[in-house]
């Protein structure tokens, strides 16, 4: 699932390419992708973009007259840029035609496992007042002490409350369990056991490797592709996520295998404590 980095990567691309193009024509190959209103003109048919937000792993396409079109990446969603009239992908479930500097381009939306959507709104206000309004603060940006404040009465995993759009926003498997791993914190351990301490240096990792992952296009591991269909990089720097059974790069011990909030978490349990340090 495209986590923050990988949205992060398609926002960057799209901001370079797509800002200021006019939109000529939106083709939906399968309506039930749209929500808010099936209306073609609402896919900003006519409109100009204006600028692109990013919130946890949404983000937005803004349009000059204040309409917003809301992408839900789900499992497997992309968008990417294309040269007009190029040939549709399979699963591109909708094609818009722009143009810029009389140049003619596609943007393609593909979600191979269907669990995106694109939802359109009136205005950006109603997007922080519906969609966004369910997510907690961007990882990117959150405070510890806002974390913490977050953390302080919850008594699940540390690792399923990361994993908890609605406590922090971005943080998905893979970016859980590589920071929970450098901050050397069991994922097992209850949220609300982690000392401010602790906090301050695991939120230190979950920024830093979400930024270091930005710098390398996001991880690929299925079908991540940036705004060019370029693949990323980060995967290469995995420590732990997907690494059940192999030695732990920083001691040698065997990483383990568990499942938590359903899904499979990778750890190491020398190097990771059950217990406050
Ligand atoms: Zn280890």
């Amino acid at each position: 699932m495209p986590e923050l980095p990988e949205v992060e990567t398609i926002c960057r691309g799209l901001a370079q390419h797509c800002v200021g193009a006019t939109v000529l024509s939106v083709f939906v190959h399968r309506p039930g992708f749209i929500r808010g209103g099936s209306n073609q003109s609402r896919l900003f048919s006519g409109l100009t973009i204006a600028r692109i937000v990013r919130h946890g792993k949404q983000f937005v396409l803004e349009s000059n007259c204040g309409r917003v079109m809301l992408f839900h990446m789900g499992m497997s969603g992309s968008v990417t840029i294309h040269p007009f009239q190029s040939l549709r992908a399979p699963h591109v479930h909708i094609h818009w035609t722009l143009t810029q500097n009389g140049n003619k381009f596609e943007l393609h939306h593909k979600d191979p496992r269907r669990f995106g959507y694109v939802h359109t709104y009136d205005n950006m206000s109603l997007v922080h007042k519906n969609a966004w309004s369910k997510l907690g603060p961007d990882a990117l940006v959150i405070s510890t002490e806002e974390l913490f404040e977050r953390l302080k009465n919850r008594r699940c995993a540390i690792k399923a409350a990361l994993l908890n759009q609605s406590i922090v926003a971005g943080v998905g498997n893979i970016y859980a369990d590589e920071s929970l791993f450098q901050s050397q914190i069991h994922p097992l351990r209850k949220a609300h056991s982690i000392t401010l301490r602790e906090l301050a240096e695991l939120n230190h990792k979950i920024q830093s490797i979400l930024k270091q992952s930005i710098r390398g296009g996001g991880s690929t591991i299925q079908n991540h592709a940036d705004a060019l269909g370029r693949a990323g990089t980060f995967q290469d720097a995995h420590k732990v996520y997907g690494r059940g059974g192999e030695p732990c790069v920083s001691c040698g011990a065997i990483l383990k295998h568990v499942l938590c909030a359903q899904r499979s978490t990778v750890f190491c349990s020398h190097c990771q404590l059950k217990k406050a340090r």
